[in-house]
C-alpha cells in the first residue's frame, strides 16, 4: 500500500477490526453489485470508497428524472444515459486508480457464469424476484455469499445468504414461488432515507464478509421501518426441499431450465 492509500484508508486501518489486514483483503476482493439504481447508488459507492480491488457493476437501466430523488450519483444532464457507465464514472472521479467492470446488460446466465465464480460476494440491488432467484441459483452453484435487499415504500428488507455455511438458507429457501408479483418503487413509492440506510447496511455486510470480522446477517433477515425505525430479526431456516440448494443435482436441473 503506498502513502496516498494509507492515507486515504486511514480511518478504516485505525479500527482494530479491519487493521492493514483487513484493508489489504478488501483491496484484492472482487465484489459484483447487481442493480445500479437506488440501493446500488448508495452501496457502490460506500465499497469503492473503502478500496474494493474490482467492482463489477452490471444493470440494464437508463436514468430518468423520476431517478434523481434518491440516486444521487446522477444528475439532470445525466438523463437518458446509461446507469452503469454514469456511476462509474462518477466514482473514477473520486478515485482514478478504483478497477471497475461495467456491464450495460439485463443480468442473465451468461453473464453470472461468467463472473460469478471470480466475486469474493455478490450484491443483489435488483428489484424483481424473478431477477434474485436467477442471482441467488449462481450464488449457491459456485458457494459465493450472497448480500441481498429490497425497499419498497417505508420497509427496507436484508438477508445474507451464505451457502458456504451448512445450515444457511438460500433466497428460494424463503421465497420459493418463481410467479410473485413484485411491488415496485414506480407504482408504491420509496422513502430515500431508507434506500440509503439498506444500501448501506449491505454495504457493510459486504465488508464483514470479506474482512471476516463482527457478526454476518447470514441466517437471518433484518426488516427495518422507516416509519418509526422498528427493527425485526426474523430467523431463517433452510428447507430441506429446497429446489437450488438442497442437493446439487437439483440445482443442475433448475439453472440449467
Ligand atoms: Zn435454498
Amino acid at each position: 500500500m503506498n502513502d496516498n492509500e494509507l492515507l486515504r484508508y486511514s480511518r478504516h486501518i485505525f479500527l482494530n477490526e479491519i487493521d492493514l489486514d483487513g484493508q489489504e483483503k478488501l483491496q484484492q476482493a472482487t465484489v459484483m453489485i447487481i442493480g445500479c439504481g437506488g440501493l446500488g447508488n448508495a452501496c457502490i459507492p460506500i465499497l469503492a470508497g473503502a478500496g474494493i480491488g474490482h467492482l463489477i457493476l452490471c444493470d440494464h437501466d437508463v436514468i430518468e428524472y423520476s431517478n434523481l430523488q434518491r440516486q444521487f450519483a446522477f444528475t439532470p444532464k445525466d438523463i437518458h444515459h446509461t446507469k452503469v457507465d454514469v456511476i462509474a464514472h462518477y466514482l473514477h472521479q473520486r478515485n482514478s486508480d478504483l478497477n471497475i467492470t461495467p456491464i450495460n446488460a439485463y443480468i442473465n446466465t451468461e453473464l453470472l457464469e461468467k463472473y460469478v465464480p471470480k466475486c469474493d460476494v455478490i450484491v443483489d440491488c435488483t428489484d424483481n424476484s424473478k431477477t434474485r432467484h436467477l442471482i441467488n441459483q449462481a450464488a449457491v452453484k459456485y458457494n459465493i455469499p450472497l448480500v441481498s435487499a429490497s425497499v419498497i415504500q417505508f420497509s427496507g428488507q436484508l438477508a445474507v445468504f451464505d451457502s458456504r455455511l451448512a445450515n444457511s438458507p438460500c433466497y428460494a429457501c424463503l421465497f420459493p414461488e418463481l410467479n410473485t408479483e413484485d411491488k415496485s418503487c414506480s407504482q408504491n413509492g420509496v422513502f430515500s432515507p431508507l434506500v440509503h440506510q439498506i444500501g448501506a447496511a449491505q454495504a457493510a455486510e459486504v465488508m464483514k464478509l470479506i474482512i471476516g470480522f463482527g457478526t454476518s446477517s447470514a441466517g437471518k433477515m433484518v426488516q427495518f421501518e422507516g416509519i418509526d425505525f422498528s427493527t425485526y430479526h426474523l430467523a431463517l431456516e433452510k428447507n430441506p426441499h429446497c429446489p437450488v440448494c438442497s442437493s446439487s443435482n437439483s440445482l443442475h436441473s433448475y439453472f440449467s431450465k
